[in-house]
């Protein structure tokens, strides 16, 4: 498994700049191994929509030290295809979910507008 420095210094080879140029974003793909410390936790980020979110933290573009404008999508397009192979959309990740249960319980809200039989 890839350790974020190591996508960086593939960023680099492909743009140019450093390697603290763009620790920074690949950090930000790896970080779910807090939640979850195997391959599972790229679900999290590794996918279509984790692109355009990673858009949303860092902005449209990043302005390397050299001064080259790099879109922030093209560099999460990188990391995913070099953790996964392709981009994935959460979709696919979803299949692989095994259903259970209590991922479809819901408490009966529609209820919620009548008094309480037992209220203090
Ligand atoms: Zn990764």
């Amino acid at each position: 498994m890839a350790h974020p420095y190591h996508h960086a210094v593939s960023s680099v080879k492909i743009w140019g700049g450093t390697v603290e140029d763009f620790i920074g974003i690949h950090q930000w793909f790896d970080e779910s191994k807090i939640i979850t410390a195997d391959f599972r936790h790229r679900a999290l980020r590794h996918h279509a929509e984790g692109i355009f979110m990673l858009e949303r933290f860092f902005g449209i573009t990043l302005t390397l030290s050299t001064g080259r404008v790099v879109p922030v999508r093209l560099i999460g397009e990188q990391h995913v295809k070099e953790d996964l192979g392709f981009i994935p959309s959460f979709a696919d990740w979803v299949k692989c979910i095994r259903p259970e249960p209590w991922m479809g319980r819901a408490l009966p809200l529609h209820r919620c507008d009548q008094p309480a039989e037992n209220a203090a």
